[in-house]
């Protein structure tokens, strides 16, 4: 498999792939609550898009407008129909494109002061933003936003719950350790986005500086396969339906050991479990 690969078409420990993939353009449906799709995963840009069907939007754009617009547009998604974008933290493989889709699209950003203050230089004049505190819920339209803090080597960093009408998504990667509250917040999910960056012998091993190593390895930092599997064992419930891992190194993890060391966590439900890219949008998951 190439590690630009989604993991698409295998079983393992029973879970099962494959259905649920919306290969067709995507079209507004009611017989969904929630659809999402991951256009970039990883260090190089992140981008998560979610809609209700009435309302749309990005968490984090960390790639150049340009490439988000057309990650949008290869999945029949319409940048126009837009309705805000939420940053997650100031790291530019978070915030690159925002600043340019704000403007070109008449998007509110909604970011906490601190980010904001960190990220002003990179984000440039935005079109509006609206200022939410972690911890605080917050609604867009018909979505319940619910940001919580995360341990991360920015000024702010927060990970997301978003629930509409009873499904429930939740989002965490740039994490160095998964805290109490975090495992509070992504109770319930039907759909967890997780990181799973790196494979620990892989990153000792691997060719990075060793301050480098340092900082992936440290509770600021990013979370480890075996750590998102202690996590996710905590985590699933009868009602997660699918599981997304995200946010991995290309140069400390494959997909190919993420989903299987990161799946072993799956002993008491049996969600759908995909590994996010960074290269090209994934398929369009709807959640009901
Ligand atoms: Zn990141
Ligand atoms: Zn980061």
């Amino acid at each position: 498999m190439k590690p630009t690969e989604t993991v698409a078409d295998s079983d393992i420990q029973g879970v099962k792939m494959k259905d649920n993939l919306v290969s067709e353009p995507f079209r507004v449906k009611p017989d969904y609550n929630l659809a999402v799709c991951i256009l970039a995963s990883g260090s190089k840009g992140n981008a998560i898009f979610i809609s209700s069907g009435d309302t749309s939007l990005l968490i984090d754009a960390g790639l150049s407008g340009i490439e988000i617009e057309r990650r949008l547009t290869s999945r029949g998604l319409d940048p126009k129909s837009l309705d805000a974008i939420l940053v997650s933290h100031e790291h530019s493989d978070h915030i690159q494109g925002v600043g340019v889709l704000s403007r070109r699209y008449k998007l509110p950003v909604y970011i906490n002061s601190k980010t904001q203050k960190a990220a002003v230089s990179q984000l440039g004049k935005l079109y509006d933003f609206k200022r939410f505190e972690c911890g605080s819920m917050f609604t867009i339209n018909d979505l319940s936003i619910h940001p919580f803090s995360i341990s991360h080597d920015a000024k702010d960093p927060c990970g997301f719950t978003v629930n509409q009408n009873g499904t429930k998504i939740g989002i965490a990667t740039d994490l160095g350790i998964a805290t109490a509250m975090v495992k509070a917040h992504l109770k319930g999910c039907t759909l967890l986005i997780l990181e799973a960056n790196h494979d620990e012998k892989m990153l000792i091993n691997g060719p990075y500086p060793w301050p480098v190593k340092q900082r992936i390895k440290s509770r600021i930092g990013h979370l480890s396969n075996e750590a998102s599997k202690t996590l996710l064992n905590e985590l699933q419930h009868d009602g997660l339906k699918h599981v997304m891992l995200a946010h991995l190194s290309e140069t400390n993890n494959t997909p190919q050991k993420a989903f299987n060391d990161v799946g072993r966590a799956l002993t008491r439900c049996e969600p759908r479990l995909y590994v996010a890219t960074q290269d090209e949008s994934g398929t369009i998951l709807l959640l009901n």
